[in-house]
């Protein structure tokens, strides 16, 4: 494989003098070629509606891929899009995929094909990443039948029943989104905030190792927070401390709700639909009354091991020490929400700051979570536990007096 600097640009001009170099004899072919070129490049409005998102896209990719520096394979290129839960001229989005493989050759099995949650009702993003650089290509769909216009910057209008992608440039290297500044930028390139967050954070965990299975949860999550990491700390630890026995079931019970519920139930297959996921909000008052509540040392909520044959279970009620993760982050607790809230770029930098301090401790996760009780539960307490109006804690004999 080539090394990315001996990989010179290719824009669209270089390709068609290319084709027009030819000798006797070569004529045809290279006439065909080039409008086979031209074409890919510049499609025509009309052809059929399931062909135009493709040809198009293909184009802009390849121009994104030529733009990086970079060749089709290369160990420094990632894909992140939303696109298998969006739609595109009335239909999947996913169909792009095929394209964006063929570009860039990246797949799920080589993990460098990333996807993020997103509503149905959303535009298709693609984003290729280059991570020895930070530079990334963000491609949004405009236009089209069907497609919501997810961006105030829209330079291409598309015919209706034709798609086509905007490429936007963009510096998201893990130095780079850390700073208030130019995290400002950022958001405003990307257009919307929140969307802008999910891709600058879940590129970084990619360019700095992150595991697979972590990838997933920020996949399901839509981004990558620092509850996310809370939540993958607690289930590395559920997994090695309280293996499953036949006939054994985890239940989680998260409360207050945190993002990290969302890991937990991509990693252990816990639903609410399935009654094995259970997310109970708390008044600050029911909250000070926890008995193993301290500042800066949360609870997250707590595991059940049910047994159906013996008809009881065990709990362990999760904290996660807040002050630690800050103390390794650089960071103050009021740091994660500071004055304007979201609108201020400070809100996102604090959490990718933390992400990146993070993301060294993910084979020490107990040195963050610990269990802070396990107490035995009987059927009654169960029922409890898990239904409308009643505090968990108080289920379980935790809360003062
Ligand atoms: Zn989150």
């Amino acid at each position: 494989m080539k090394t990315a600097s001996s990989v010179r640009p290719m824009g669209s001009s270089v390709f068609v003098i290319r084709y027009f170099n030819f000798k006797s004899g070569q004529l045809a072919g290279s006439l065909l070629a080039a409008a086979l070129t031209i074409l890919s490049i510049f499609p025509i409005v009309g052809l059929a509606a399931e062909s135009a998102p493709a040809a198009d896209l293909k184009s802009v990719s390849s121009q994104g891929l030529a733009d990086l520096v970079l060749e089709k394979g290369h160990a420094n290129l990632c894909v992140l899009t939303n696109a298998p839960y969006v739609r595109l001229d009335d239909a999947p989005a996913v169909r792009c995929l095929d394209t964006i493989t063929d570009i860039t050759g990246c797949t799920q099995g080589r993990g460098n094909l990333l996807f993020y949650h997103a509503s149905v009702t959303g535009g298709p993003r693609i984003v290729l990443f280059r991570k020895d650089t930070g530079r990334a290509i963000l491609m949004t769909a405009r236009g089209g039948s069907g497609d919501r216009l997810t961006s105030p910057c829209s330079p291409v209008e598309a015919k209706s029943g034709t798609a086509a992608f905007q490429a936007v440039t963009l510096d998201i290297g893990p130095q780079k989104i850390v700073e208030p500044e130019a995290y400002k930028s950022i958001m405003k390139q990307v257009g919307e905030p929140a969307e802008a967050f999910s891709i600058a954070g879940i590129l970084s965990a990619w360019a700095l190792g992150a595991p697979y299975d972590f990838m997933k949860c920020c996949e399901f999550h839509n981004h990558y927070c620092p509850g996310v990491t809370i939540g993958y700390f607690i289930a590395r630890i559920v997994l090695d401390k309280y293996p499953l026995s036949k006939g054994q079931k985890y239940v989680w019970i998260g409360s207050p709700a945190k993002c990290g519920d969302d890991a937990i139930q991509v990693l252990l297959d816990l639903t609410p639909s399935k009654r094995t996921c259970y997310i109970k909000e708390l008044t600050p008052a029911q909250k000070k009354a926890i008995t193993v509540e301290e500042p800066l040392n949360n609870v997250m909520g707590m595991l059940v091991v049910w047994d159906n044959a013996r008809n009881q279970g065990r709990a362990a009620v999760f904290k996660y020490d807040w002050g630690k993760a800050c103390q390794v982050s650089g960071l103050k607790y009021a740091d994660f929400n500071p004055d304007g809230g979201a609108a201020n770029p400070l809100f996102w930098t604090s959490r990718l700051k933390s992400n990146l301090a993070m993301i060294r401790y993910f084979d020490r996760p107990s040195e963050f979570v610990s269990v802070a009780r396990e107490v035995e539960v009987s059927p009654e307490m169960y029922v409890r536990l898990i239904s409308a109006g009643t505090n968990p804690y108080e289920a379980i004999g935790l809360v003062k007096p």
